[in-house]
């Protein structure tokens, strides 16, 4: 399988495994547009063309949110992208105040690919919870989310200077926007 042919195979797995799942902001977005703008920020800010990373950013969710195995993700994409991907994923048997926290704990500790995908992943949810948070969330919770987004990539620098510098002018917008 070729890499264009392993990521077109990845975006319509991702698709078809979160097709009944929406975003959590007010307008209600379809779930998929949240991976694939994750594998956009790394290939086109972050300059990255490694196609096991770009190919588990697409995936990055399937497992936490879709239970998709990761022995599945290694049958279809192979081991990297699977190990990827289950780097990013949080445990969900453990209360969410835990899971956030060992994301603080873990994130100097990943992989570089999987760092990658983490920073992704925080751009873009920090994104959205300034753009259009969900209808129920008061300031002090949209403020305490992107202080812990902030906490969680202080463990991811040194991985990506374009996405890092991204990432720091989205969190100086979402606090001059959340005063
Ligand atoms: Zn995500």
């Amino acid at each position: 399988m070729n890499n264009l042919n392993k990521l077109l195979q990845a975006a319509s797995f991702a698709a078809q495994k979160h097709t009944n799942q929406k975003r959590k902001g007010s307008n209600q977005e379809p779930y998929i547009n949240h991976p694939l703008e994750v594998a956009n920020l790394i290939a086109n800010v972050g300059k990255v063309n490694d196609i096991d990373v770009l190919t588990a950013a697409i995936l990055h969710d399937t497992i936490e949110d879709t239970g998709v195995t990761k022995d599945e993700l290694t049958g279809l994409f192979g081991e990297t992208v699977s190990g990827y991907v289950a780097e990013v994923t949080d445990d969900k048997s453990l209360p969410k105040a835990e899971r956030k926290r060992l994301q603080i704990e873990h994130a100097p500790h990943l992989s570089h690919g999987a760092k990658l995908v983490k920073l992704g992943d925080k751009i873009s949810n920090i994104t959205d919870v300034t753009n259009n948070p969900p209808a129920d969330w008061d300031l002090k919770r949209r403020q305490e989310y992107v202080h812990w987004g902030v906490a969680v990539v202080a463990g991811l620098r040194g991985a990506n200077a374009e996405l890092e510098s991204y990432f720091d002018k989205l969190v100086e917008e979402a606090k001059r926007r959340m005063l």
